[in-house]
């Protein structure tokens, strides 16, 4: 059996999350219930990012314990991930113990290697980016990510020999041996390659950052961000351990990050992977940003998207397929309410629920809920046209294409329906074709209702009982399963109206 392994970014826990952990929350989702229903054994990993000096000074200046705070933050995430309806098979987070000896036993590989040394660094480091930055990031000497100064800083470090791996990188990317989607991100990070990669400070004195996980064999130092966050993706396998999990899952098959991480991820993870001789991830999904009502969201213009309230008034299917319809997958976009109720009414309402609704009730009246037989589904080539541009799009990192193909088919299906006008042909008791035309409808409605279900598994749950048919099968034993001669259930609206 194939397998797929994908992951999302750990969300950093100094605050609740926003509508950016949302989206990259469901494109996963989406991903792996997609995987799930090709018959892949797949396995869905998200997590939090504890550690940092950011989160210990916030939780200072609460005057909280700072594995309390995060204790309490990551409850939020816990809630986002429930509320979002995630399929995410573990939940990793970087304060736990498993992880801590997995980021060691990561450390002490490259340590092996001969990557790990000792040197004084002095830089200007933003303690909200967590980072050093170069003269060339800074607008009017501000981090442009914080508006704030970077503070000059010269501390013992120990250096990760990244410059080492350097064109092994470039030209794993350059290659497509490690994909990079999409394209545009691809090419910024061989733009940026070809500058040639620097060693990484790779710790902490423990005097400035008390928060963080022991470097091995020195008690004066704490991991930096890369040892310490990276790792979480093999270490949530077992790593420490051996555990079967890491021989059955490693390597990766999709990292989804967002795109102020991608130098990371394709950069520094991918030459500490080449150091410690392991497997090399197989790709890495960049989304973007999400704005409010054409805007970047920040508290002093009001138009911050709080998540969690956003699930609390509002369905879970429209949210998920908001984002994921509305949202180019590797590009920014735009959250507005009134893009939000229209997107809900037209694709789910007047697209998808329409037509599923209109299929049931015909049957119920024509024949009395039982599905007429046909000897072949008369959209079979332009299904399997769909079939394939979705599994396409889904693969290469486009969950907006992926979905559109099925869009249109259902909106071919609907237009069947104003053709064919079954009411019509009752109403002349052509009986034969009428039964012919149900049948198919019902059969694209079954076809459409597997693909739309990674998607908006509610209401594709709820059609699946109506229908009579079994959204735990995959994707091939699903299109195969028959629904000729079975009783239809009452139709319930899908997408009832909006009240937001
Ligand atoms: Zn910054």
């Amino acid at each position: 059996m194939s397998k797929f392994y994908l992951t999302t970014a750990i969300a950093y826990t100094n605050a609740k999350p926003h509508l950016g952990h949302a989206l990259e929350f469901v494109f996963a989702d989406i991903i792996a219930r997609y995987y799930r229903a090709k018959g892949t054994d797949t396995y869905f990993l998200t997590g939090t990012d504890e550690h940092g000096s950011k989160i210990y000074k916030t939780a200072k200046e609460a005057g909280r314990d700072t594995q309390e705070f995060v204790d309490d933050v990551v409850q939020h995430f816990y809630k986002l991930a429930k509320d979002l309806n995630l399929t995410n098979d573990d939940f990793v987070r970087t304060s736990s113990d498993l992880h801590k000896r997995g980021a060691q036993k990561i450390w002490n590989k490259l340590v092996e290697a001969d990557d790990i040394y000792l040197n004084s660094y002095s830089g200007l480091y933003c303690s909200g980016c967590e980072a050093f930055l170069s003269e060339k990031d800074l607008v009017d000497g501000k981090c442009t990510n914080h508006m704030v100064a970077p503070e000059l800083l010269t501390e013992e470090n120990y250096f990760f020999r990244l410059s080492k791996y350097s064109d092994k990188i470039k030209d794993l990317i350059k290659s497509g041996e490690l994909k990079v989607y999409p394209d545009v991100r691809k090419n910024e990070m061989l733009a940026f390659l070809n500058e040639g990669l620097q060693d990484v400070s790779f710790s902490r004195p423990k005097n400035i950052l008390p928060w963080g996980i022991n470097v091995p064999n020195d008690d004066s130092q704490v991991m930096y961000v890369w040892c310490d966050a990276l790792t979480n993706y093999l270490t949530a396998l077992g790593y420490a351990d051996g555990d079967t999990k890491v021989a059955k899952y490693w390597p990766c098959d999709l990292h989804i990050i967002g795109k102020d991480i991608l130098r990371f991820h394709a950069g520094v993870w991918i030459g500490m992977l080449l150091s410690a001789g392991l497997p090399l991830p197989k790709a890495i999904g960049v989304h973007g940003f999400v704005t409010s009502e054409g805007k970047k969201m920040s508290k002093s213009l009001g138009n911050v998207v709080d998540p969690l309230d956003l699930l609390a008034t509002s369905p879970v299917d429209a949210v998920r397929f908001y984002l994921a319809r509305e949202i180019p997958t590797g590009d920014d976009g735009d959250f507005s309410k009134e893009r939000f109720n229209i997107v809900y009414s037209s694709d789910l309402a007047n697209n998808f629920g329409n037509l599923a609704s209109r299929v049931v009730s015909m049957v119920h009246k024509y024949f009395n809920g039982v599905v007429p037989t046909i000897t072949e589904f008369k959209f079979e080539p332009e299904f399997a046209d769909c079939f394939k541009t979705y599994c396409s799009e889904i693969e290469n990192f486009d969950i907006k294409k992926g979905i559109e193909s099925v869009l249109h088919f259902m909106t071919l299906l609907n237009q069947y329906v104003e053709e064919t006008k079954p009411w019509a042909l009752a109403k002349e008791a052509k009986t034969a074709e009428l039964a012919l035309v149900m049948g198919n409808l019902v059969e694209g409605v079954k076809r459409v209702t597997y693909l739309m279900a990674p998607y908006v598994p509610n209401a594709t749950l709820e059609l699946a009982k109506i229908l009579q048919i079994d959204l735990g099968l995959n994707f091939e034993a699903g299109f195969k399963s028959v629904v000729a001669e079975k009783t239809l259930g009452e139709i319930t609206p899908l997408f009832p109206r909006l009240e937001i």
